[in-house]
């Protein structure tokens, strides 16, 4: 099949790895972001040519809102479109078959921003506890938004925190994508539920970590968080709500508002334990049609080591610090109902 962008992503295009089974997306706009490739610092060091995007006034540095939550006249949590998106579009998921090893689909979707505070140098675990609420029903909203199109199946919402976590601005903000496919990760997590036996495997992790209780950093009526039993990096934790639910935008307000409050509690808690250290947040919910077997959950990703040639050659993690060490330095007293 011949065609004049073989080999050249003119948009975004998703490209099958036949070794890994793993979808690529071919972004080529992303690299025209300002400081795509600046070397590498502790500090996501600010551009100081140019105004943050993301601050209260310069609202024209980006599209539209899609949507603001706050008083009239300002606003705490904003999101807009991604200007370098790395899915856009209503084009559904269609593979093509380019040769034997060259397989390749459309990248529609959507690629949101969200913008966690009006204050540049805050973080999420800084937030006021309202804020934090804020940012969840934003996160709800917008999935709840994205799963009405019928082209796509489901959002991923991320927040990278810090340069050596892919943060390519300081100003604190998420990122959610909604997406044709359903990313291997994802359909793998799902997997591993469908062979869980007997019940759900979160549900049993909830009980069987509080059963045992020294890997449980933090717990209130509705959410519990944990240094898993098979954490891959330091640090790691994992926030967990208590009522079953495979989807996040289905979930019931106090639900978010508590895992709101407890990724800021746990936050807060390493950086006083290591430091203003780079983290990812990584937000897993089913796809939207589907319901069980899913349990939705956050996972924390500390950046505290670099995954090395190792890792990558054999997807076998290598963590330096034991899960139940890591719980004992975070723990935070339980809070008091
Ligand atoms: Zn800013
Ligand atoms: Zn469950
Ligand atoms: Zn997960």
């Amino acid at each position: 099949m011949a065609g004049d962008d073989v080999g050249r992503a003119q948009v975004n295009q998703l490209r099958l790895d036949p070794l890994s089974g793993r979808w690529v997306v071919v972004s080529t706009i992303r690299a025209e972001r300002p400081a795509a490739f600046v070397v590498r610092t502790t500090q996501v060091q600010e551009d100081t040519s140019r105004p943050c995007p993301f601050c209260p006034g310069h609202e024209e540095a980006s599209p539209p809102a899609l949507e603001t939550y706050g008083p009239t006249g300002a606003w705490l949590v904003r999101v807009v479109p991604n200007l370098y998106p790395a899915f856009s579009g209503d084009e559904p998921f269609v593979v093509t078959n380019r040769g034997p090893v060259f397989t390749q689909a459309t990248a529609g979707g959507i690629h949101e921003v969200l913008i966690l505070s009006p204050e540049h140098d805050a973080s999420w675990s800084m937030l006021s506890d309202e804020q934090t609420g804020l940012v969840m029903a934003a996160l709800r909203d917008r999935i709840e938004e994205h799963s009405q199109r019928p082209t796509l199946r489901y959002s991923q919402a991320i927040v990278n925190s810090g340069r050596e976590a892919g943060a390519s601005l300081e100003h604190p903000h998420g990122q959610l994508m909604g997406m044709s496919f359903v990313p291997r990760e994802l359909a793998e997590e799902q997997a591993r539920f469908a062979r869980f036996a007997g019940s759900c495997l979160l549900c049993t992790t909830v009980d069987a970590e509080e059963a045992e209780g020294y890997r449980v950093i933090y717990a209130d009526e509705r959410v519990v968080v944990v240094c898993p039993f098979w954490s891959a990096t330091p640090y790691e934790m994992l926030v967990i709500p208590r009522a079953h639910s495979p989807h996040l935008y289905r979930s019931p307000t106090e639900d978010l508002v508590s895992v709101g409050l407890a990724l800021k509690a746990c936050l807060g808690q390493l950086r006083d334990l290591i430091g203003d250290v780079a983290y990812n947040l990584v937000f897993h919910s089913a796809p939207y049609r589907v319901n069980e077997p899913f349990h939705w959950h956050v996972h924390v990703w500390p950046k505290a080591t670099t995954r090395a040639g190792f890792e990558m050659g054999t997807g076998v993690a290598i963590n330096i610090v034991n899960p139940e060490q890591a719980a004992e330095q975070l723990r935070l007293a339980v809070p008091t109902a």
